[in-house]
């Protein structure tokens, strides 16, 4: 059993990247990356719910519960494809054509105006050396819901990006705060679902980028738009191209991103540096502290970050081992329990 919480980080990501090159298809045709990219994906908020169960973590989020659904979500480009194949079966012609209105009127407002969103990334004011605020550091952003919100569910929940899947608070009214555009005084996310998600969610990307795929990262609403309008998009997926053009890729500076092609240096270094958070002083449903400085505390033995581990608790390593489960399931995927449930209808 890992013993720290970079050992955990470390264990996430090497049997994320293990069980995607296993089950990396032979012949790489769309509808089998697709299948892969569902998998993966289910993959992932399996291993944070066994995180979460295994921690005994109480996280603050709820079906319904849409103030996450406010900040702008960055995908890469299989992750765009997943929604439009699940668009294409369950989705009407008419509501398909809704969504790029949606879409279209989202991409324009950030290409003629200066995105409040953009600044919200790139670092509250006074504070340019924020990292990314998009499921990594929340900041406060502007109210401009995500295209999929609908009457407070996601409507895409089955398929929804790693970014949604990885997102989970320990505090609502943090959340609040942010969807008011107050920037929480506190951390939103438990540590160790923070870092296991980035692990997973890393480990997916860099087995695409390893195999040639692009390893953009994109706005959501502006790759649909252009997946929506230009099937050439997809075809360019497939022979290894770029998807999309460069005006719908992220704003977050690309020196920012974690998961871009120097992704796996960076994890790296971050698993070398100190672990970043104590949590045994947090009450239950409250953020933890501020991490210590480097240096100052030697890495914090997983017994604590995670609070309660029962006798025999499963190891990470062994959730990939619903990997296979995920691949042949025909229910829908279990995802985080703490995650949004999808509309009744479309
Ligand atoms: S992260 Fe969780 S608690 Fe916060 S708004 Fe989203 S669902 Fe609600
Ligand atoms: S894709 Fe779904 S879960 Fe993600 S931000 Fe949009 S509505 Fe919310």
């Amino acid at each position: 059993m890992p013993d720290s919480l970079q050992d955990i980080t470390t264990a996430v990501h090497q049997s994320t990247l293990r069980t995607l090159q296993a089950a990396w298809p032979d012949r790489e045709t769309g509808s089998a990356l697709m299948d892969l990219t569902e998998a993966s994906l289910n993959h992932l908020g399996e291993t944070l719910t066994g995180f979460t169960q295994i921690a005994g973590l109480k996280t603050a989020c709820a079906a319904g519960c849409f103030f996450c659904c406010y900040l702008q979500v960055d995908v890469r480009a299989h992750e765009v494809f997943l929604i439009l194949r699940w668009l294409d079966k369950n989705w009407t012609a008419e509501a398909v054509g809704a969504l790029l209105v949606d879409a279209r009127r989202v991409r324009a407002r950030a290409l003629t105006e200066e995105s409040p969103s953009h600044s919200a990334i790139a670092g509250a004011p006074g504070d340019p050396g924020q990292p990314p605020a998009l499921r990594e550091e929340a900041q406060p952003t502007p109210r401009q819901p995500c295209v999929f919100l609908r009457n407070g569910h996601c409507s895409i929940y089955p398929v929804r990006p790693g970014a949604c899947r990885r997102y989970s608070s320990a505090s609502l009214e943090a959340c609040g705060d942010l969807y008011e555009g107050i920037e929480p005084t506190q951390g939103i996310q438990f540590p160790v679902l923070k870092e296991a998600g980035r692990a997973a969610g890393t480990a997916i990307h860099n087995t695409f980028i390893a195999k040639g795929y692009d390893g953009f990262s994109y706005q959501l609403p502006l790759a649909i738009a252009s997946a929506l309008e230009d099937p050439s998009c997809w075809e360019r997926w497939l022979k290894k191209e770029k998807a999309f053009p460069a005006s719908a890729e992220s704003t977050v500076p690309s020196h920012l991103h974690f998961s871009q092609s120097e992704s796996l240096t960076q994890l790296q270094a971050a698993l070398r540096s100190p672990a970043p958070a104590r949590v045994t002083s947090a009450p239950a449903g409250e953020p933890a502290p501020v991490p210590a400085a480097a240096g100052e505390s030697p890495p914090t033995p997983a017994s604590e970050v995670v609070k309660t581990l029962p006798p025999q608790p499963v190891s990470p390593v062994a959730t990939s081992r619903t990997w296979n489960q995920s691949l042949s399931a025909t229910s829908p995927p279990q995802g985080n329990p703490a995650q949004k449930k999808p509309p009744t209808s479309a």
